[in-house]
C-alpha cells in the first residue's frame, strides 16, 4: 500500500482499467509521454524518510518521519466534523487531526495499528499534533528507504506516489546511455548524465537536500547544459532544415521598389538601407527567409515592409501583412494603400470584422491570384484562405500572437519567406531562443527631424495643472493623447492570443475595472474640463469602423484631444501629437509606456509625455516609473523589464503553455556560450549523439519551438 493522505478516489488513477485515460491526460499534461519525458521530470525538493525520529524530538515546523502506535480514535464534531487519532511511541505522544476523511482511512486508524507518519508537528490545543499527516501501515520490521523521497511537479488529480511509480520504472527501462562526448563533458567537469540524473531522482540520505535544492549541485548544472545543448542544436537543425527547403527566389526588377523609392517624401535612413538590402539579398535566395526585423517605435519599419511585398509582387508572387490587432492592421492598410496604389497595385484587407460579403469577395480574389498585397489580421490565417502565389508573408508585432498562430501562417506559405517584425526589442539571445532560427535586422537610428520627448512624471493631486497644459497645447495647434487603463472587461478580445490566456486575462481585467476610471469617465470630465477643444474618445469595445472614424478625425485634426485606452499603443502615427498624458503610469507594463511614449515625437515640435501617477506607488511601480523616466532607449527598458519581471512574462511565453527552458537560465551567459560550442562540434563530428541528445530532450516538441 501506497502512502494514503491522497483520498481513495485520487489514486483511481493508478489503476489502469479505471482510468487509463484520465491519467494519460494528466500526464500529458505535464508534457509526460516517453520514457526521456518521465526521467527528465525532476523533482521540487525532498523529503528524508529514511530515518525515524522519535516523537520526544520532534521540532515544530520542520517535516520529519515517526514510526507510533494508534492509541485510539474518534470522530469529534466541534468545532466541526473531524477524525482524531491519538498516538505514541516509547517517548511521547501526539495527536493526528483530519478535516477531511474516508472510512477506509479512519479503518486503518484501529488501536494498535502501527504506522508510518510524515508531517510537520506543531503545539495544539491538546499538545503537539499533525494536521493531515501522511501515514501508512507497517509490519513491525518493515525496512526504511534508502534515498531520500523525490518531491515531483504535478497537476490535480495526479498523486505523487503514482509520478514516483511512473518515473521509477522509465529510469529502470530507459537508456541513460550518455549523449555528450568523453571528452567534452570530462573538459567541462560534468558528471554523467546516468549518474546524474540518478542522483536527482533518488539521492542518497547523506546528501544534504539544501544544496541539491539550490540547483547548483553538479548533477543540476549537467542538467541545465544538456537542456541548454537541446537547444542549441535544435537551432542549428532548424537553420540546416530550412536552408534546405525550397522558397521561390524573388529576384528583384526593382520596377516597383524604384518607385516606391522615388515617390517617399523622405530617404531611407542608413539603418534601413542596409535593413533592406539585408532583405532584398535574402528575397533572392531559394530558400525561405526567416528574419526579424527589429526597430523601436517610430524608427520606420513599414516602409522597409512595403519594399520587400514589392520585390515579391515584381518577381509575379504575392505578399501578406498580418497585424496583431483590427487598429494597427488597418493603419497598415492605409498607409500601404496610399503608398502602393498609386503605382498601380490593389491592396486587399481581410480582417474578422469585415461583412461575410466583402470577406468572401477579398478570400476569393486573394485565392485566384488577382490581388498581390493582403494586409489584415488573424483572419489571414483562417482555414478557408488560401493562396493563389505567396511568397512572402510578414508578421508585425509578432511576440504578441500566440505559437500555434504563428505555426499556422507558416503552414499556409509554407514555401514562403518569412518576415517578423518588433518594436519590443527583445534582447538577441532571448529572441534566438523563443523564436529558434532567426535572422535579425536591427534599425538602431529614428528618421532624422525628430525631437526627443520629455516625460515627467507628475502625482494624480495635480491633475488640474496637467489639464492646463492640454489646454495650451492644443490652443497653440497642436494636439494631445490622454491615455486611460482598460476600459470595461476584455479588451484585448480582438488580440490574436490563445483562449486560455484571455480568459485568464479578462479575469485580471475585470479587477482592473473595479479598481480604475474607465476612459469613458475620463472623457466626459474632459469634456466638461475643456469645453472649447474638441475631445474624441477612442477604445477597444468601439467597432472597427467607428474607430476608423475617430481616428481619421484626429489625423484630419478634427479631435484635439483623443482619449484613449491602450489601443493606441502600436502604429498609430500623429505627427502633429506633442502631448500625451497617461493616466495611472503605474499600472502600465514598462513596454507598453515605451510603446505609447512613441506616439508622440514624431513631428518637428519638442514633445512631453506626462505620467501621471496615483500615491501610493508600490516599490516595483516606482522601479518601473523610474526606469521609463531616465531611459528612452527601447532597448535598455526591455533589458530592465527583463530583469523587472523575468523573460517568461516579458515575451509572453507563458501564454504558449510551453515547457521551454524549465532547468536552465539564459541568463547564465557562459553555459550558454559553451553549449553553443558544442553544439557546433557535435553536429560536425558526431551527429548521431546529437540526434540521440535531441530525441531525449525535445522528442516531439520541436516543431512547436520553431515556430
Ligand atoms: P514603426 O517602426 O514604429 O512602425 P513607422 O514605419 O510607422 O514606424 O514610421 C514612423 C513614421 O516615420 C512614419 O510616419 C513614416 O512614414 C516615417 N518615416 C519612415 N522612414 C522615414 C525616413 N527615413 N525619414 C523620415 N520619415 C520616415
Ligand atoms: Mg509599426
Amino acid at each position: 500500500m501506497h502512502w494514503s493522505r491522497r483520498t481513495p478516489c485520487s489514486s483511481l488513477a493508478e489503476k489502469p482499467a479505471a482510468g487509463a485515460n484520465t491519467l494519460a491526460a494528466r500526464l500529458a499534461r505535464l508534457g509526460l509521454r516517453t520514457d526521456a519525458d518521465f526521467i527528465l521530470h525532476l523533482p521540487l525538493r525532498y523529503e528524508d524518510e529514511t530515518r525515524i525520529t522519535a516523537l520526544r524530538d520532534a521540532r515544530p515546523g520542520i517535516a520529519a518521519q515517526f514510526e507510533v502506535e494508534v492509541v485510539d480514535s474518534e470522530i469529534a464534531y466541534r468545532p466541526r466534523r473531524q477524525l482524531l487519532a491519538r498516538v505514541r511511541d516509547s517517548s511521547g505522544a501526539l495527536l493526528l487531526r483530519f478535516l477531511n476523511f474516508y472510512p477506509s482511512q479512519q479503518k486503518v486508524l484501529h488501536p494498535g495499528a502501527r504506522l508510518r507518519i510524515f508531517g510537520e508537528t506543531h503545539e495544539g490545543y491538546l499538545g503537539a499534533e499533525i494536521i493531515h499527516p501522511r501515514f501508512r501501515a507497517v509490519a513491525a520490521d518493515e525496512p526504511l528507504p534508502e534515498r531520500l523521497t523525490p518531491v515531483y511537479p504535478t497537476t490535480a488529480g495526479l498523486g505523487q506516489a503514482t509520478l514516483r511509480r511512473l518515473i521509477g520504472r522509465a529510469l529502470e527501462r530507459a537508456d541513460l546511455g550518455d549523449t555528450l562526448p568523453p571528452a567534452l563533458r570530462r573538459r567541462l567537469r560534468l558528471p554523467e548524465f546516468a549518474a546524474a540524473i540518478q542522483r536527482l531522482h533518488t539521492p542518497p540520505p547523506e546528501m544534504s537536500q539544501a544544496v541539491l535544492e539550490s540547483r547548483e549541485h553538479p548533477a543540476w548544472r549537467r542538467v541545465q547544459f544538456d537542456e541548454l545543448l537541446a537547444q542549441q542544436l535544435s537551432l542549428r537543425r532548424a537553420y540546416s532544415a530550412r536552408r534546405a527547403r525550397g522558397a521561390p527566389p524573388l529576384v528583384p526588377t526593382t520596377t516597383l521598389t524604384a518607385a516606391l523609392l522615388e515617390s517617399l517624401p523622405f530617404r531611407l535612413t542608413a539603418a534601413q538601407a542596409s535593413a533592406w538590402q539585408e532583405i532584398a539579398a535574402d528575397l533572392k535566395q531559394p530558400h525561405p527567409m526567416q528574419r526579424l526585423l527589429q526597430g523601436d517605435v517610430g524608427s520606420g519599419k513599414t516602409v522597409v515592409a512595403a519594399l520587400a511585398m514589392l520585390q515579391a509582387v515584381e518577381a509575379g508572387y504575392q505578399a501578406a501583412l498580418m497585424a496583431p490587432t483590427e487598429i494597427l492592421a488597418e493603419q497598415h492598410y492605409r498607409k500601404l494603400a496610399a503608398w502602393l496604389e498609386p503605382l498601380g497595385l490593389e491592396v486587399a484587407w481581410l480582417t474578422g470584422s469585415l461583412k461575410k460579403r466583402d470577406k468572401d469577395a477579398a478570400i476569393a480574389r486573394v485565392g485566384a491570384g488577382e490581388t498581390p498585397i493582403v494586409i489584415g489580421t488573424h483572419a489571414l490565417i483562417e482555414d478557408k484562405v488560401g493562396f493563389a502565389r505567396l511568397g512572402l508573408a510578414i508578421v508585425d508585432e509578432q511576440h504578441r500572437f500566440g505559437v500555434r498562430q504563428r505555426l499556422a501562417l507558416k503552414e499556409k506559405g509554407l514555401f514562403a519567406h518569412q518576415l517578423a517584425m518588433s518594436a519590443t526589442p527583445i534582447p538577441r539571445t532571448l529572441a534566438m531562443s523563443y523564436y529558434a532560427d532567426l535572422d535579425v535586422s536591427v534599425l538602431d537610428e529614428l528618421p532624422p527631424g525628430r525631437s526627443p520627448v520629455t516625460t515627467k512624471l507628475v502625482s494624480e493631486a495635480r491633475r488640474e495643472q496637467v489639464v492646463a497644459r492640454v489646454h495650451e497645447a492644443c490652443r497653440g495647434g497642436r494636439q494631445a493623447y490622454w491615455v486611460c487603463p482598460l476600459i470595461e472587461e476584455n479588451e484585448v478580445s480582438v488580440e490574436a492570443n490563445e483562449s486560455e490566456a484571455n480568459v485568464k486575462r479578462s479575469g485580471r481585467n475585470q479587477n482592473a475595472v473595479l479598481q480604475l476610471k474607465t476612459a469613458e469617465e475620463t472623457y466626459a470630465r474632459l469634456l466638461a474640463e475643456l469645453p472649447d477643444l474638441r475631445v474624441g474618445l477612442v477604445h477597444g469595445r468601439l467597432k472597427t469602423a467607428e474607430k476608423a472614424a475617430v481616428m481619421a478625425a484626429f489625423v484630419r485634426n478634427e479631435i484635439q484631444v483623443l482619449v484613449a485606452t491602450t489601443v493606441i499603443e502600436v502604429g498609430v502615427d500623429v505627427p502633429n501629437a506633442s502631448l500625451m498624458v497617461i493616466e495611472h503610469a503605474e499600472r502600465f507594463g514598462l513596454a507598453q509606456l515605451h510603446q505609447l511614449r512613441g506616439r508622440v515625437g514624431r513631428g518637428v515640435d519638442a514633445s512631453t509625455c506626462i505620467l501621471l501617477y496615483a500615491q501610493p506607488l508600490g516599490e516595483l511601480a516606482r522601479a518601473r516609473l523610474k526606469v521609463i523616466f531616465e531611459s528612452t532607449d527601447g532597448f535598455a527598458i526591455a533589458r530592465e523589464d527583463l530583469r523587472l519581471r523575468g523573460p517568461g512574462e516579458f515575451i509572453g511565453a507563458r501564454q504558449s503553455g510551453l515547457p521551454l527552458l524549465r532547468y536552465a537560465d539564459l541568463e547564465d551567459a557562459a553555459l550558454v556560450e559553451q553549449a553553443r560550442a558544442a553544439a557546433e562540434d557535435m553536429l560536425r563530428d558526431q551527429p548521431q549523439l546529437a540526434a540521440a541528445h535531441l530525441q531525449r530532450w525535445l522528442g516531439g516538441r520541436e516543431e512547436l519551438l520553431k515556430a
